[in-house]
């Protein structure tokens, strides 16, 4: 199947009972047993089926296999969001001890994540200096489990090498781990430039609509976990919190998901709604039909604030003037997603105005909506950053990031033109007026 019918119809064939055509809701938590032998198959792996919804669940298996299908994976693990996928990600091959390498352009909350949570569970981030295969290289160690790195960084708008991220990464014997999240399949499948593991916020363009969490895990199936044995050996050797399963001959190419579902998912909680899955479904179908208007779009507001007075830099991948123009053409064939950050002419106070004055684009901490969205993540997402951290991450005090939705665009840019007038400090803006009406 193609990626449009793929999102369509992959995963799911109508349900013979029923002949339902919409995927349905499973809603349960528990699955019944035949007989106590049954019962015990499930739990020994020796029958394929549901347990217990913690764990598993026919609505979210079709999500799961739905996604997979769009990265190119061979197995995916959906759970209740996008920060629970990343946690999982990292915890299933790494423990104290360990450590992992990251670039430092991040979405905030899993920046705080790597800094501060993980290093007290024991498990270091090394921040590299910047995305470049380079810097990532000089960062790696014997105890180092993964390297990890958005696509698209979440706000810095820098498009990564995957190519030779993943160089870097196999040379060392260790797997990337991709955030696709800004990007989604419909532009980048990551694991077609040697990602071996790709992560999802489903809350963003996947569900699409900012009504429904979710996160998801895809396993490239790729990964030679055998032959570095010894780095992993929690899935090479008998796993005792799932009855000393090795994961490797069990599962063969799925025994890193499938660790994240019976070790991490089954032990900590962290599931997906039956009920969002349904939601995140709705929303994958029209995935690749949405990105095409958002990133229409998205060109259309860079234009427009590329030639607007009061804008003093636009920062998209998209434009021939950005440093990420060669990658962008290359990994996404010139659609650089929605996600750009600009700065308004006065700076913090002027930025400010502006923001206070948006009507129809919405003042939140959220991307990928079908509403064009607007956050200023000094104050917000990326707050919690030293100052050092946050720049390092592509963050700059008066940065303003627009998350481009799906409106009309005339609607969007009428928006951003009366609220770039409105952020013209009074005393201008008053002069302009009497000079445009000629007094
Ligand atoms: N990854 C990226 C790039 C994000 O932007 C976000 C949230 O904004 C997340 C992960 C975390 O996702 P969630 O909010 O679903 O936990």
């Amino acid at each position: 199947m193609r990626l449009e019918t793929a999102a369509v119809h992959f995963g799911y064939v109508t349900e013979p009972t029923t002949k339902a055509v919409a995927v349905p809701i499973y809603q349960t938590v528990a699955y019944e047993f035949d007989n106590a032998k049954h019962g015990a198959d499930l739990f020994n792996l020796d029958a394929e089926g549901n347990i217990y919804n913690r764990m598993m669940n026919p609505t979210n298996a079709v999500l799961e296999r739905r996604v997979a299908a769009l990265e190119g994976g061979c197995g995916a693990l959906a759970v209740g969001s996008g920060a629970a996928a990343i946690t999982y990600a990292i915890l299933c091959i790494a423990r104290a001890g360990h450590r992992i390498v990251s670039v430092p352009t991040l979405y905030g909350a899993t920046y705080s994540l790597f800094a501060h949570v993980f290093r007290n569970l024991g498990i270091e981030v090394d921040f590299a200096s910047s995305d470049r295969a380079e810097a990532i290289a000089e960062c790696i160690t014997a105890d180092t489990q993964a390297v990890y790195c958005e696509s698209i960084g979440n706000p810095a708008g820098n498009i990564v090498d995957l190519e030779a991220l993943a160089d870097v990464a196999h040379f060392n014997g260790i797997p990337l781990i991709v955030d696709n999240t800004v990007a989604t399949p419909a532009l980048l499948r990551p694991i077609e430039h040697g990602a071996d593991v790709v992560v999802h916020s489903l809350t963003k363009y996947l569900g699409g609509h900012g009504a429904a969490m979710g996160g998801l895990i895809v396993d490239s199936g790729r990964f030679p976990w055998e032959r570095h044995a010894d780095r992993y050996p929690m899935l090479t050797r008998p796993e005792p919190s799932f009855h000393d399963t090795v994961y490797t001959e069990t599962f063969g190419p799925r025994a890193y998901v499938e660790r994240c579902r019976t070790v991490m998912l089954r032990n900590t909680g962290a599931t997906l709604a039956p009920h969002n899955a349904f939601l995140i479904l709705q929303g994958v179908e029209t995935l690749p039909l949405r990105m095409e208007r958002h990133c229409a779009n998205a060109q259309a507001v860079v234009r427009f604030l590329q030639h607007h007075p009061r804008v003093a830099w636009v920062n998209y991948a998209g434009c021939p003037g950005s440093p990420w123009f060669a990658l962008a053409n290359r990994y996404l064939r010139g659609k650089a997603g929605a996600l750009l950050t600009f700065g308004v002419k006065g700076g913090y106070a002027a930025g400010e105005r502006f923001y206070d004055s948006l009507r129809l684009v919405k003042r939140l901490v959220n991307i990928g909506d079908t509403k064009t969205l607007a956050c200023h993540p000094a104050s917000t997402t990326h707050r919690n950053l030293t100052d050092a951290d946050r720049s390092r991450a592509g963050v700059s005090p008066e940065m303003l990031r627009l998350c481009v939705g799906i409106e009309h665009i005339d609607d969007i840019v009428a928006d951003l033109d009366q609220a770039l007038a409105a952020s013209e400090p009074d005393m201008t803006r008053r002069y302009h007026e009497l000079e445009a009406a000629g007094t």
